[in-house]
């Protein structure tokens, strides 16, 4: 597999590891994370599996990744990240911990879908098996029976899911915008830039507290079960719900290493600070 393609940039291995002795961290008192913890860690990863990085990509979609492998390595673990595009040899899905794929316009869509579809059968094995599959916008609807593009033309899904998806007839109306819904990790903040209208959702991510989701003016979000989060955040969502981010890494670490892992507290200071700017915004009354 081609590991450093595409023109998405490289992710620089930096030792994060080390961020509790940071002056931000004592300054702020910040619970210190002990350094045996980390070397503890060393041994122990997750293995990222980033699809079409240079087709899939909108709105942050790769900081994504970014806050993954950041919040991965601040805990000591590593964070192996591999990405798969057209033309790479053919991934395992089953290998990997986390399977994360971003939004696309249509017409990116309905060419990779013809590649996507080859690995049905080994998707949806990792599905059930419990890799865990993070999807944005174009990916969440490609996981579902179908994309129906406004000239009528059906892209076909990997109907790993029943939902399925119907562009807006009108190219200049879509669902536009900052949006929190609520979930079960808590308020998720992100931003909604599709025409596609999602139905059939049995189990949503989350409720609409504002913006549009699923469909125009909708009260349910994208579509969350066991191992999957289907949604049509971006944002970049793990950056703006760093929550979120570890409960993902979390998920992975007990099934991996069949444990139970409390994640040792990170400095989330501005995230939090920026997290309470845009929730005041959004929600207030
Ligand atoms: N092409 C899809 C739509 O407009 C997905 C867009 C996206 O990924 N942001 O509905």
């Amino acid at each position: 597999m081609n590991k450093n393609n595409n023109n998405v940039p490289d992710i620089k291995t930096s030792n994060i590891s080390k961020v509790e002795n940071t002056e931000l961290d004592t300054k702020d008192n910040v619970k210190v994370i002990d350094n045996l913890q980390f070397q503890n860690n060393e041994e122990k990863s997750i293995k990222i599996l980033y699809l079409y990085p240079d087709m899939l990509e909108l709105y942050g979609d790769y900081g994504n990744i970014q806050v993954l492998k950041y919040r991965i390595e601040a805990r000591g673990y590593k964070a192996i990240i591999d990405r798969y595009s057209i033309g790479d040899d053919v991934p395992n899905f089953n290998d990997y911990d986390i399977v994360f794929a971003g939004g696309g316009a249509d017409n990116e869509q309905s060419i990779l879908a013809e590649d996507l579809v080859k690995y049905k059968d080994n998707i949806k094995d990792a599905v059930e098996n419990g890799v865990f599959f993070l999807l944005i916008c174009g990916a969440y609807q490609l996981f579902g029976k179908y994309y129906k593009g406004v000239e009528g033309n059906i892209i076909p899904g990997l109907e790993v899911f029943d939902y399925y998806t119907v562009a807006n007839p009108d190219r200049k109306k879509r669902c536009i915008g900052n949006i929190v819904i609520e979930t079960k990790v808590g308020n998720v903040i992100g931003f909604e830039n599709h025409g596609g209208q999602t139905f059939d959702i049995s189990n949503s991510f989350g409720n609409v507290l504002f913006g549009n989701g699923n469909k125009f003016g909708d009260s349910e979000e994208g579509f969350f079960k066991n191992n999957v989060i289907a949604t049509y955040l971006h944002g970049p969502l793990l950056s703006k719900n760093p929550e979120l981010c570890d409960y993902i890494i979390k998920y992975c670490l007990d099934r991996k290493y069949n444990e139970v892992v409390t994640l040792a507290p990170l400095n989330d200071k501005f995230e939090n600070l920026c997290r309470e700017q845009l929730l005041n915004r959004f929600l207030e009354k």
